[in-house]
């Protein structure tokens, strides 16, 4: 008679072989979920525009392989906006959030396309400035007519 293996439980626990993912620049196991923010009101709470992966060690952006606009393949710095419902995130930059009043139009309705140029513009930022998680308005507006 065969002795039952189980295939779970402590005699079958060993560490696994792969190496958590580290820091692609100093190899570390720093990376770590900061916010950006964009301060609107000096005297009122930071709105988080969006989430990044940063190394805490050296400072750097983790980045992932996507598909540009025109299909072909790029880098895009890690940026990103958990889903409220607790499930995945989402790396597009409409979902990341800005205040509505930024972006809605006289008659009321959401300027998507002004918004996703206003993220750009904090996500631009965000990636020159990688030791700053807050940004101002006056940053983002100034800096928008040359892009
Ligand atoms: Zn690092």
């Amino acid at each position: 008679m065969s002795k039952f293996v189980r295939p779970f439980g402590k005699e079958n626990q060993t560490a696994s072989p792969v190496r958590a993912a580290g820091c692609a620049k100093c190899g570390k196991n720093g990376y770590a979920a900061l916010r950006v923010a964009l301060r609107l009101d000096p005297a009122k709470p930071a709105e988080t525009v969006f989430w990044k992966k940063q190394c805490v060690f050296c400072g750097t952006i983790a980045r992932y392989r996507g598909r540009a606009a025109d299909g072909t393949e790029k880098e895009f710095p890690a940026f990103y906006m958990p889903y409220s419902n607790g499930r995945g995130f989402s790396v597009k930059s409409r979902d990341f959030y800005l205040p509505a009043d930024l972006y809605t139009t006289e008659d009321g309705k959401a300027d998507v396309a002004k918004k996703v140029r206003l993220v750009a513009q904090v996500a631009r930022l965000a990636e020159q400035n990688p030791k700053r998680s807050e940004f101002s308005w006056a940053e983002i507006n100034s800096s928008l007519d040359k892009v």
